[in-house]
Parts: C-alpha cells; structure tokens; sequence
C-alpha cells in the first residue's frame, strides 16, 4: 500500500498518524514495513484545549438544544460502560435501536469495568452532523433524529498523559424531550464508522506493572491470550530501562500494550485492514505535536499471531523495537527517512544480543555474497515493497545503525536520529543532517558502511 493512502470507510481525516509492523518471519530481525496512514487520531496535547470540541456553535440555537439534551445522555452511557453499570443502560436506549446493540454495549461495560481509565467519555464534534435518510428516520418515528459527529475520548490512569479520542458513529432518536441511542454502526451513505477497543471485542485480562514516578504500563488482552500477556508483562519493565539505557529518560518510560485476539480486533486497533497474518506488533499513535513533543494515543498492539510465532528472543526484540518507537515518537516527524526509524528502533531491539551478522541479516548477507555490499542507504520505497526488498531494507538499516553505534558511538547514533527525525527527506537535507551528527555526508557513509558491512559478512 503505498504512503498516504487512506483507508476506506474511515472518519473524515484530521491527523495523520505513523505505524509500522514487523513480521514474524525467520528468526530474528523484526521485519516488516513502515507505512504513513492518514486516520482518525486526534492530538489532544492539553485536556482544555481540544480543538474538535467545540467552545459552541453560536450561530444556530437549534443544533445548541440538541447538543445541551444529547450531552447527558452520552454522559450517562459512558459512566455506565466506564463502571461496568449494566443495569443504567436499557434505559439511554431507544425503542427502535439497532438489535444487538444493547446486547453488545452491556458485554462492553462489563469488559471495559477491568480497564483502569483515567478518562471515559463522549464529546460532540464540530464536524458537520451526518445527514439521517428519510427512510431511517421514518423507520424510528421518532420527533427528531440526530447523527452528530461524536467522539470517544478515554486514557488510561497511569499510562497515559493526556487522552487520545477516536470517532463514533452515532444516532439519536428524540421522543418528547427525551433523547435516546439508537445506532452505533454507520448511518447509510456516511463514511463514517465507529472505532472499537479491545473492550468491543470480549472479556479483558489487564496487567498494571508499576515503574518509577508513579509511571505505570498496561499490557491488556483477552483471557486466551493470557500466557503472551503474562509474558509481556514480566518482560516490559526491563524493556524500557533497555530503552531508556539508549535513548535517554527523555520520554514517558511506559507504554500500553495490546495482545489482540483476533485478525478483526487487530485490523481495529492498526486501522487498517490488516489481518495481522504476517505482522508481529504495530506502535500507533495519534498525531504528534512537534512543539510540545507529546504523541497521545500511544499504543503497542501484537497481532494474534505473534505468541505462537515469535521465540522468546524476537518477542524481547519486537517489544524493545516497538517502545523504541514509543520513546522516540514525541520528536519524530512524518516524512523522516525510514532507514534511521526501523534501523534505530532494531538496533535498540537486538541490542546485546548474542548473535552472528548472518543471523540477524540474513537476507542482507545473501544479498552482499551475491552482488556485493551496499553502496547507497536504503530507500524508504524498499520498506514498503514487501517480501525479501523489504527485509532487505530493514536488515540494512539495522546493520547502518549498528555500523554508526561501532564507529561513532551510541551517543552520536542517538544525534543522528534526533536529526534526522525533524521530517524532510530529500538527499541535500539528508546529506547535511547526517554531515552534522557525523562530520561525513551521506556518500561517504554509505561508502563506510558499505565495507562494514562486506567485512561482517566475509
Ligand atoms: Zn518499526
């Protein structure tokens, strides 16, 4: 899928949000592709300033009314699934709701009830409402209908800085003056879909692992995942001191982690439709605010997969690539050139390991005994190219990122990341951001490593 590519069905786009995912394949190095996806996060950098929420339509006293009804009811619905409070929710429900919907928002709560969350709630947006066909309305018989743009707004207590808010498709019914839920699947002919957490999709089994400074992560999943969760858990403490060893303590030194059950909840969580067939873990996060380096809706989520397909040594190394990607996040812009991101992100992750070159590149080595070692860096189109290119393309950007740790040193290696995050790629950019951290351009350090690398293989 080729960059900026929007997924269909979505909410109308307002950010943009990065991910990645690394395969599951042979043994080792966390493969995979790098992707730029516009989607439907929302920064929400300051809980007062949240700029979809509106200070008030003004202008048109009719839609105020409606917001001034509606709002306690997505209030009310929100405590309820919030405090797992099933018994409150047949009443917000309309007579002519969706069937299933009740059923379904009762099976959430009570999932949702072992999430620890800092935040739950539902805000109107400013977007305009979705305009309701006649014949749904007329099906509801209702005094009024209503499809506002409404959005999901949670956090997680401990793990998350600010909350991360995702869209709902909702609609209304008003009979008298009582407002009433009536559909959270998408209303015909809009585009807009509702956005579903691990808690839309069964029972949860949530593990808190305090770190320090009242920092926590969260790995959650679903009881059949129980062992990979566990596994987690025990293993995300000493990841992020790993990171934090390289990177620095400059970043929240926590994450969320997700253990998806299912390909569905997989692809729900990514955004995308990614089944999670070949993929072992995704880092998202909503839009990141440069200025004030914070990335909200940070996530980790495995794929379905992962726990029977990665050893105990590629699950330490995808989590340690993954926070990489965590830590990182907050000062990396869109557009930077992949080969620093992965390279960094599995030079973190295979950091200490005790492996030949050949074991972690093995697709690299074939390549160099084949055709000779690599003379110009990889190519962000090699990433998404799939297969052995885009193994290729991630081995080499470890191998480059392990090159530059061997020769200039960690603390330099780190430089040429921050640099090379600001955004830009175009090659006199690259070639004098590299120039400042190393005091070489991108020619002679291809050059360099290119040798490294033919060594490493002889
Ligand atoms: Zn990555």
């Amino acid at each position: 899928m080729p960059a900026d590519d929007r997924p269909p069905n979505l909410a109308p786009v307002r950010r943009v949000r990065r991910w990645e995912w690394a395969g599951v394949g042979g043994l080792g190095v966390a493969m995979a592709v790098v992707l730029s996806l516009t989607a439907f996060g929302q920064s929400a950098t300051d809980p007062d300033v949240r700029d979809d929420v509106p200070e008030t339509s003004a202008a048109n006293p009719y839609e105020d009314g409606r917001r001034a009804a509606v709002q306690p009811v997505l209030d009310e619905w929100a405590r309820a699934v919030r405090a797992g409070d099933t018994a409150a929710l047949p009443a917000l429900f309309d007579a002519a709701a969706d069937p299933g919907f009740l059923d379904a928002e009762i099976r959430r709560a009570r999932s949702a009830a072992a999430v620890p969350f800092a935040e739950f709630g539902y805000d109107i947006g400013s977007d305009p409402e979705t305009p309701v066909p006649p014949e749904v309305a007329d099906r509801i018989g209702a005094s009024d209908v209503w499809a506002p743009t409404v959005y999901l707004r949670y956090a997680i207590e401990g793990a998350d800085d600010a909350a991360t808010r995702k869209p709902v498709a909702l609609l209304l019914a008003r009979r008298g003056d009582a407002w009433t839920l009536v559909s959270d699947t998408a209303v015909a002919g809009s585009d807009r879909e509702t956005w579903r957490g691990p808690w839309d999709f069964g029972p949860l089994m949530v593990r808190e692992v305090p770190g320090s400074g009242g920092r926590s992560s969260i790995v959650l999943g679903h009881p059949e995942q129980s062992a990979m969760i566990e596994q987690l858990a025990t293993e995300i403490g000493d990841a992020v001191d790993h990171v934090t060893d390289v990177w620095g303590e400059d970043w929240s030194r926590r994450a969320v982690v997700v253990v998806a059950g299912s390909r569905d909840e997989f692809a729900s969580l990514v955004g995308d439709a990614h089944s999670g067939a070949d993929i072992a873990a995704v880092a998202v996060s909503d839009a990141v605010d440069l200025g004030a380096r914070t990335a909200t809706g940070q996530r980790i989520v495995f794929s379905p997969d992962a726990a029977a397909r990665l050893t105990d040594l590629t699950r330490v190394a995808v989590l340690r690539h993954e926070l990489t990607h965590v830590a990182a996040r907050p000062v990396t812009a869109d557009g930077s050139p992949l080969w620093i991101l992965e390279g960094y992100a599995d030079y973190i992750g295979y950091r200490g390991v005790e492996a030949t070159f050949g074991a972690l590149a093995p697709t690299l080595s074939a390549a160099v005994s084949a055709d000779g070692p690599p003379t110009s860096l990889p190519a962000d189109a090699d990433f998404r190219a799939g297969g052995d290119v885009a193994r290729r393309a991630y081995e080499a950007s470890w191998s480059l990122a392990a090159f530059v740790a061997s020769e200039y040193g960690e603390q330099r290696l780190g430089t040429l990341y921050r640099d090379l995050a600001q955004g830009g790629s175009t090659p006199d950019r690259v070639d004098s951001r590299i120039r400042d951290a190393l005091g070489e351009g991108a020619g002679e350090l291809a050059r360099s490593w290119g040798t490294w690398v033919d060594d490493q293989v002889r």
